[in-house]
C-alpha cells in the first residue's frame, strides 16, 4: 500500500518520517513563511476559524496539530483550557518559546500522531485541526480519533486549503503556488523542497464535498462547510452527538 507523499507515492511509514521531516526543517521559520506566503492572510482566515469555534471559558478544547500555537493562542483568550498536539517537537519547541514571551502559562503542550491519541474518550469539548489534516497519512483515522475524545454535543472544526471555485483564480494560484512559492521558500528559508511538497499536498487534498463525507463517515452530523475565498481554504464543521 502506498500514500502520497507529495509528486512521489511511498508507504505510509514513510509519509510519516518525511511529513516529520519537512515541517522539522521549517519550524523556526514557520510564522514567518506564513506571513510571507499568505499576505498576512492566515491570520485573518484564523480569527475567523476560532469566531466560529465559539470557546467559553471552563471548556476544554483540543488543538490537534496545533504546531507553533497560533491557533490555541485565540482559542485561549476565551479563558477555555486549551491543549495543544502535535507530532513534531520542533514546532511545539517554537510554540512554547511563543508561549512564555506572551506570558501564556496555561496552555497544555503535548507530542502526539492525530491517528492514535492516548486521550480518554469524551473529553474535550472541542476538537480544532488547522493546515494540520492534508499532512496526516491516515486521515480517515484521524477523524475517527477527533469523534472519539470529543463528548456528546462535542464539536469538530477543520481550517484546510481546498480548491477554490472562483473561475479563473485557480490559475492564478496554481501558477503562484508552483513557481513563487518554493522560491520564497528558497529566499527565507533556504528550504525550496519542503514548500513544494506544501503545495502539492494542497494540490491532493480530496474537495469539498469529498471532504465532508469523510468527516460525516467519521460519526459526526451537520457536517457543513464553510468555503474562504471560494474554497481556497475552508471551514469544515460537524457536531457529534
Ligand atoms: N495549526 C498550526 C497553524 O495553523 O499554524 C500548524 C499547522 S502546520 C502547517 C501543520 C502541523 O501538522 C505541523 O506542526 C505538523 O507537525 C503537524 N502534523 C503533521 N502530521 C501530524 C500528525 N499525524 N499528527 C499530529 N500532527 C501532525
Amino acid at each position: 500500500d502506498t500514500v502520497s507523499f507529495g509528486y512521489q507515492d511511498v508507504s505510509p511509514e514513510e509519509k510519516t518520517a518525511r511529513v516529520g521531516g519537512v515541517f522539522t526543517n521549517v519550524a523556526a521559520k514557520y510564522d514567518l513563511m506564513n506571513d510571507a506566503m499568505s499576505g498576512g492572510m492566515h491570520r485573518l482566515w484564523k480569527d475567523r476559524f476560532v469566531a466560529k469555534l465559539k470557546p467559553r471559558e471552563g471548556e476544554q478544547i483540543l488543538d490537534m496539530a496545533g504546531g507553533t500555537g497560533d491557533i490555541a493562542f485565540r482559542i485561549a483568550r476565551s479563558g477555555a483550557s486549551v491543549t495543544v498536539a502535535d507530532i513534531n517537537p520542533a514546532m511545539l519547541e517554537v510554540g512554547m518559546d511563543r508561549a512564555a514571551k506572551r506570558g501564556l502559562d496555561g496552555l497544555v503542550w503535548t507530542e502526539a500522531n492525530a491517528e492514535t491519541l492516548q486521550f480518554p474518550d469524551r473529553f474535550f469539548d472541542g476538537y480544532t485541526i488547522a493546515f494540520g489534516i492534508r499532512n496526516v497519512t491516515d486521515i480517515p483515522a484521524a477523524l475517527r480519533e477527533a469523534h472519539r475524545v470529543l463528548k456528546r454535543g462535542g464539536r469538530f472544526f477543520c481550517l484546510e486549503f481546498s480548491t477554490t471555485e472562483w473561475p479563473g483564480f485557480g490559475d492564478v494560484y496554481d501558477a503562484y503556488s508552483h513557481k513563487l512559492v518554493p522560491q520564497i521558500g528558497k529566499l527565507l528559508a533556504n528550504d525550496a523542497d519542503s514548500y513544494r511538497y506544501l503545495i502539492e499536498s494542497i494540490r491532493r487534498f480530496p474537495k469539498m464535498p469529498e471532504f465532508k463525507a469523510m468527516i460525516a463517515e467519521a460519526g459526526f452530523v451537520q457536517v457543513r462547510v464553510e468555503p474562504i475565498m471560494g474554497g481556497l481554504v475552508a471551514i469544515h464543521s460537524g457536531w457529534k452527538i
